[in-house]
């Protein structure tokens, strides 16, 4: 056969990567009241104006717009769209301890529903803590499926026995039989000890795209074989992964409870703790004095474990549960004497997915509506900057409204500086716009 047949396919290819990549027109946004992601009271009357990934101006005064679209807000408040501070997209809809046997386009599958499940409720970018998301990110960049901006971790980070180690009791003892079994093969994990191994794990993960490390430092309460009590990696180990961070100009965030692991992930130079919920008094003050972040969950943590829970999950799964859950307003308290920053999250995946409208509500017991706003906007957008030179969106900031910024903006009925949980529901949100493109548009 002749070349002509192949031609027409690569042809083909083109022009559909062309049709998902074409620019946007600009878009003039009239009669809406700005939330910038900041200042405790809203720009009234306002007029946005996008020019192709970007917000080229914000103004009180009319604003014309050439060759492009007219959108009337009809009033309603227009904000950045929600940063998810810890999202694991790449475990959707299905419990930790099933997603090692599926199949691994079935599990690619679930995660374009819960990139999309995010993207519809006005959610824009996740900070991904962990789990496979490399194809995901470069799918929805390429514009091919709807989703948030990623920013992704790549495989978590574990010790043999940490919270990582999902391997079936009678696993292999051997690390790297371990790595034989589905939950490594579909590069949700990675089994690591001592630093030669931690070294090469953490470069394996930047090597592929990870724009930040994610290491799992301490007992979890959905693994099975790591009471929460321990304490995972060696301070050797532990400086190994984020002097290797470091060298591309990144850093590492931990999954930590109790004090002694924060206070180890802190001392090697870890820059967010994950969770913390059990810290002392002392130990945040060591974190606010190192300028180390808490991305904390509220909503995750928000009830005690039903009876039809605990018989799901057992007694000892209950009990690490309600254990952490009890720190809950101490780290908080903490975390606010000393002035630390908090990052705005949910860790609700798996199939506590449709939950994560539900941490809006959940904040307003320690915090305001405009502290509440600004985590999950601005707060969160410096959040990603310290991803450094490895940040994969670095043309202007996010989670702001002002001239310059990425174009992530969604519409929403009321005044969520007057009740921050309209958030929660989708209902109230009648326009998503992501990186300038149109996604949901009901008005
Ligand atoms: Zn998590």
């Amino acid at each position: 056969m002749p070349q002509k047949p192949l031609v027409a396919i690569c042809f083909t290819c083109f022009a559909v990567a062309a049709t998902a990549q074409e620019e946007p027109m600009p878009i003039l946004f009239t009669n809406v009241n700005v939330f910038d992601g900041v200042s405790e009271t809203l720009i009234e009357d306002a007029n946005v104006l996008v020019t192709g990934n970007l917000i080229s101006e914000v103004s009180s005064e009319p604003l014309a717009v050439a060759n492009g679209r007219i959108i009337d807000g009809g009033g309603r408040t227009l904000m950045p769209g929600i940063i998810e501070a810890h999202g694991h997209l790449g475990q959707a809809v299905l419990p930790t301890q099933v997603t090692g046997s599926e199949d691994w386009q079935y599990m690619a599958s679930l995660s374009t529903f819960a990139a999309k499940y995010y993207l519809d409720r006005g959610w824009t970018t996740v900070r991904d803590a962990g789990g496979p998301t490399f194809g995901l990110k470069k799918a929805i960049d390429e514009g091919h499926i709807p989703g948030p901006r990623i920013y992704p971790s790549g495989r978590f980070i574990s010790q043999t026995s940490g919270h990582a180690d999902f391997r079936y009791g009678y696993a292999a003892p051997h690390p790297n039989e371990a790595e034989t079994e589905p939950f490594y093969n579909q590069f949700i994990g990675a089994i690591a000890d001592g630093v030669p191994e931690v070294l090469r794990a953490t470069r394996e993960e930047l090597r592929k795209g990870s724009v930040h490390i994610k290491v799992m430092a301490g007992g979890g309460i959905s693994s099975q074989y790591d009471p929460l009590h321990t304490l995972q990696y060696s301070a050797e180990e532990m400086q190994a992964i984020v002097g290797a961070a470091a060298d591309w100009g990144t850093y590492v965030m931990v999954h930590a409870y109790t004090d002694a692991t924060v206070r180890r992930a802190i001392e090697a130079g870890v820059k967010v703790i994950e969770h913390g919920q059990l810290m002392t008094d002392e130990t945040a003050k060591l974190a606010a004095d190192n300028g180390v972040w808490l991305s904390t969950q509220i909503a995750f943590l928000g009830e005690p474990p039903t009876p039809e829970q605990i018989e799901a999950f057992g007694e000892v799964t209950a009990a690490k549960f309600n254990s952490v859950r009890e720190g809950v307003e101490t780290s908080i308290n903490f975390a606010r004497e000393y002035g630390i920053n908090i990052a705005f999250g949910t860790d609700l995946w798996g199939p506590r997915l449709p939950e994560i409208g539900n941490e809006f509500e959940y904040r307003t017991r320690y915090f305001s509506d405009l502290e509440t706003l600004q985590q999950a906007t601005s707060v969160n957008g410096e959040l990603l900057q310290l991803t450094g030179p490895l940040n994969p969106y670095p043309e202007g900031p996010i989670g702001v409204i002002q001239s310059g910024a990425y174009a992530d903006i969604i519409l929403v009925d009321g005044n969520p500086l007057d009740d921050v949980t309209i958030l929660g529901d989708m209902e109230n949100i009648h326009f998503v716009m992501k990186d300038g493109r149109v996604h949901r548009n009901d008005l």
